[in-house]
């Protein structure tokens, strides 16, 4: 056996061996402290930060009105859907050894809530989602922007303001952009009966409803298993496991909605005035999402960012994975709002965080906020242009002291380092051009040689634990991920692999580094088991759903090598809507288009009711075809191999392990 941690060295402030990695019977993770290695760089991370001149503090609580005991909201089941009192230790002002300090600044900042006036007629819900609800006073009627995640929430968050303002009824809901932290929630607001009676419009950027249904379904379980590490929502919450997730605390667990848009914005700039209110829409397509926009109220002197410029360095590409983010464009509309509206406004605020008061203020902040997505942008293009890597570039790279020491450019949800590599990507790929990577051995067999080379894994074990008593965490989790894919039943590979990626969490800035690296440590300890999210799109989100997008799903389902030597041509008709499809899988490859024809082995009968069951998972393609749902003509034999080719995604795939 390789010999324990404690006869390493210098690790004596871990727990007795045998309780290293345990869950207690609650099921609850025992978790190692900070140990020096950590308290050094948290020390070192202090002596870093920006000064600290309490505004913050100061805008976070300005304009308080009202809210509700921890923020607490529960469904009509009586299930809590939101609620902030697990993070009472954050409380604490002093950041704990096991938290970044500036981590642990924002956090706390992240948990002010309730009602809040940005200025005369704008109130925003803060705190009770993971994104905010701006409430807009018109003359005859209440305009909401974002009505959050969930009906849940965003109920809530109207009846909190309706408890403290005039009573008026919603007139218009708008959409920022095509995020579902920012329309999830919009059923909880108004009724769809009243939109369909023009009583209430909803608006959006161009683009909308596509961007809002398709980024999430072809990628969609991958997207899942990897938000769990962005966010870290199956954690614990205590100052050693989850406590932010950058943007706010986490993400409500309730009834996702969607009602479509009745008026799109499509012209770079619009001027409506709804109720009263003169508003001015500026597009920012493929910035922080494909399709957003910023708002301008030049009577009331206040200019909302939508997400692109929030109190800290955003996504150019988020953990759970996505296709890159235009930091030049995005840069581009913050210069352009600036340079617009900026001179005329008094306040600036955003659909996540808290806003910034005094046209002064506001102008400073988006410069620095536009610069540092220019920066990254630049730098790492002018860098890989000298033949750097973005491994490289991302070691390298700093930001200047100027955009550096300013609290809101710094890393709670993107990263400095993890931007750049999108950057990269976005130009050049995952490829960094070296040929001996061109081809590299997939983890298991390299693991394997890694483990062999270094001769063996006893002694592998032995190094690994002198450099972690060392502190040299990135390196032991990187050779403990060789040893653990080379034989993932070796528990102490999996332990130490685990303590290293813990003290990793430990000392990340960024909440959602934290989140990923935890949860990887949660995962070698005890694996991918139990706190399983249930997958489940949102009823309204299926409904909006194309048939072309049921097919595109059903296509990445065909499982190559099941499909070779098929050869099945299929008429699928959805009776009720009358619309009709020509299906082909040839080579392993189904492609479809729409129409019907003669001659084709098997023609399908289904009502897009029973496609929407499937699309729920509330039944199977299989089930509905053996329950009758389904009717099929012709070649039933082709089918039923048709349906044999298919792939069913396990929702807890595994990511820290073969
Ligand atoms: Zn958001």
């Amino acid at each position: 056996m390789a010999p324990a941690l404690g006869a390493a060295g210098n690790v004596h402030a871990l727990p007795p061996r045998g309780q290293m990695g345990k869950s207690n019977e609650q099921g609850n993770m025992m978790t190692n402290p900070a140990l020096p290695a950590t308290r050094a760089a948290q020390s070192a991370a202090r002596n870093n930060l920006p000064p600290e001149d309490g505004q913050d503090e100061l805008d976070v609580r300005r304009g308080f009105i009202a809210t509700f005991p921890d923020a607490e909201i529960r469904d009509s089941n009586g299930e809590l859907v939101w609620g902030l009192s697990d993070y009472a230790f954050l409380g604490v002002e002093e950041a704990p050894d096991s938290v970044h300090p500036s981590l642990w600044r924002h956090a706390r900042l992240n948990m002010a809530h309730g009602l809040f006036k940005v200025t005369e007629r704008i109130y925003q819900i803060r705190g009770f989602d993971l994104s905010n609800m701006t409430i807009i006073e018109g003359d005859t009627g209440l305009i909401i922007i974002d009505p959050l995640t969930c009906s849940e929430t965003a109920a809530a968050g109207l009846k909190l303001y309706l408890k403290h303002r005039p009573r008026k009824p919603v007139e218009a809901v708008i959409y920022s952009h095509s995020h579902i932290d920012h329309f999830g929630g919009v059923k909880g607001v108004i009724d769809e009966s009243d939109v369909e009676s023009g009583k209430v419009c909803v608006i959006a950027p161009a683009g909308f409803m596509e961007h809002a249904i398709s980024e999430n379904v072809l990628a969609g379980p991958a997207m899942t298993r990897r938000l769990q590490f962005q966010f870290g929502n199956t954690l614990d919450r205590n100052a050693c496991c989850q406590i932010d997730s950058g943007l706010g605390k986490n993400v409500p667990r309730g009834t996702v909605t969607l009602i479509a848009p009745t008026r799109l914005i499509e012209d770079e700039v619009e001027r409506h005035t709804i109720s009263g209110v003169e508003i001015v829409f500026q597009l920012t397509p493929e910035s922080e999402a494909p399709a957003e926009m910023h708002f301008f109220f030049p009577k009331l002197r206040a200019l909302n960012l939508a997400e692109n410029a929030t109190r800290t360095l955003h996504n150019l590409c988020p953990l759970r994975g996505s296709q890159v983010r235009n930091a030049k464009l995005w840069s581009h509309y913050l210069n352009v709002a600036l340079e617009r509206y900026a001179r005329e406004a008094d306040v600036a605020f955003a659909q996540h965080h808290w806003p910034t008061w005094g046209t002064e203020r506001i102008s400073g902040y988006l410069r620095q906020q536009r610069d540092l997505y220019k920066y990254i942008h630049d730098q790492t293009v002018r860098l890989m242009n000298h033949g750097c890597t973005a491994i490289e570039i991302a070691e390298t790279l700093r930001l200047p002291e100027s955009l550096d020491k300013q609290w809101h450019a710094r890393g709670y949800y993107g990263t400095l380092s993890h931007n750049v590599k999108a950057v990269y990507q976005h130009y050049l790929s995952w490829y960094d051009g070296n040929p001996s990577n061109l081809h590299a051995l997939p983890p298991e067999a390299a693991g394997r040689k890694y483990v062999e080379y270094m001769g063996g894994a006893e002694e592998l074990l032995e190094r690994a634990q002198a450099d972690f008593a060392k502190g040299e965490y990135r390196w032991v989790a990187q050779v403990m991920n060789h040893l653990v894919f080379s034989d993932p039943s070796n528990s102490e590979a999996r332990e130490l692999g685990a303590a290293a990626l813990e003290q990793m969490g430990y000392q990340a800035e960024s909440a959602t580094w934290r989140n990923a690296f935890l949860l990887g440590a949660r995962e070698l300890r005890i694996g991918a088991r139990g706190r399983e999210v249930k997958v489940s799109r949102g009823a309204d989100v299926v409904r909006a759903m194309t048939e072309e997008m049921f097919f595109d799903y059903l296509a990445v389902r065909i499982n190559g090598e099941k499909a070779d030597g098929l050869f099945v041509r299929l008429n699928w008709n959805i009776e009720d809507t009358a619309r009709r499809y020509v299906l082909n899988l040839e080579n392993c490859a189904l492609t479809v288009r729409s129409g019907s024809e003669e001659g084709t082995h098997v023609t399908i009968h289904m009502t897009r009711a029973v496609l929407e069951e499937i699309l729920t998972r509330k039944t199977d393609l299989a089930t509905a075809v053996a329950e009758r749902k389904i009717r099929i003509e012709g070649d039933e034999k082709k089918f039923q191999a048709f349906l044999g080719t298919l792939d069913a995604f396990r929702p807890m795939f595994n990511v820290i392990e073969p």
